[in-house]
């Protein structure tokens, strides 16, 4: 099926105007809390985590339609009623969300952006970062995985530049759960870093550490 094709099929859990949702996402949520993930890709993060808390509501963001397609395709299938998506870019998460609408931010494997001159593009840059805590919640938690270390350690500077407070981190995800384990062949996935997303599968599965950590917006 042709992608145009797909999109309209499932065109009931996209958001075609999210400019006129700021402001008024609770009469979607139904008052419950939201958790925003930006960058789903092919959304068994989101899917997943969605079926798994039918109390939250859960937004996924995407820029790349031809990926987001098979997110969409997913939550239809499997009938999920509270998820819904927006094909867009994060820029403009400030026009798509009221001050404070949103009470969790999930970052899974965002690219990186490793040359320098493209620092502005990371999603951790400090641009992003402050329309972020526009749109978070006064207690809200941001959760940012990834298997870029260079990428994590300038998360980390910039959070703590732009006065972001770091709760918790590791550099190893799921080895620190594996110590206990060497006998065990099987890769095991430490349960604190929620669903396992696709490329948390690939680098795992290569050895590759991975990197996660919780923050809090500046008070
Ligand atoms: N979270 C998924 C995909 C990671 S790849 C996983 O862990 O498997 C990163 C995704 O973020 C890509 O699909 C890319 O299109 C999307 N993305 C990157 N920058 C974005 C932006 N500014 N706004 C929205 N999506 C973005």
């Amino acid at each position: 099926m042709k992608l145009h094709k797909r999109l309209e099929r499932v065109s009931s859990l996209i958001v075609s105007e999210p400019s006129e949702m700021k402001g008024n996402w609770s009469k979607v949520s139904h008052l419950k809390p939201i958790h925003l993930e930006i960058g789903c890709g092919k959304g068994r993060f989101i899917c997943q985590t969605a079926e798994a808390n039918p109390d939250i509501f859960y937004v996924a963001m995407e820029k790349a339609e031809n990926v987001l397609v098979t997110a969409v395709e997913t939550a239809f299938e499997r009938k999920l009623s509270n998820v819904l998506f927006i094909c867009g870019d994060a820029m403009l998460l400030n026009e798509y969300f009221a001050q404070g609408e949103v009470s969790r931010l999930y970052l899974n494997f965002s690219d990186p952006w490793p040359v320098n001159r493209h620092r502005n593009r990371r999603l951790t840059s400090e641009t992003f970062l402050k329309t972020y805590s526009e749109i978070l919640s006064s207690n809200a938690m941001l959760f940012l995985k990834t298997d870029n270390k260079s990428f994590f350690d300038f998360s980390l500077e910039e959070l703590r530049n732009c006065s972001w407070r770091i709760t918790n981190f590791t550099y190893d995800l799921h080895g620190s759960y594996n110590t206990d384990m060497q006998h065990d062949t099987q890769i095991k996935y430490n349960p604190i870093g929620g669903v396992v997303t696709e490329y948390e599968e690939r680098f795992s599965s290569m050895g590759t550490p991975i990197c996660r950590l919780e923050a809090r917006p500046p008070l």
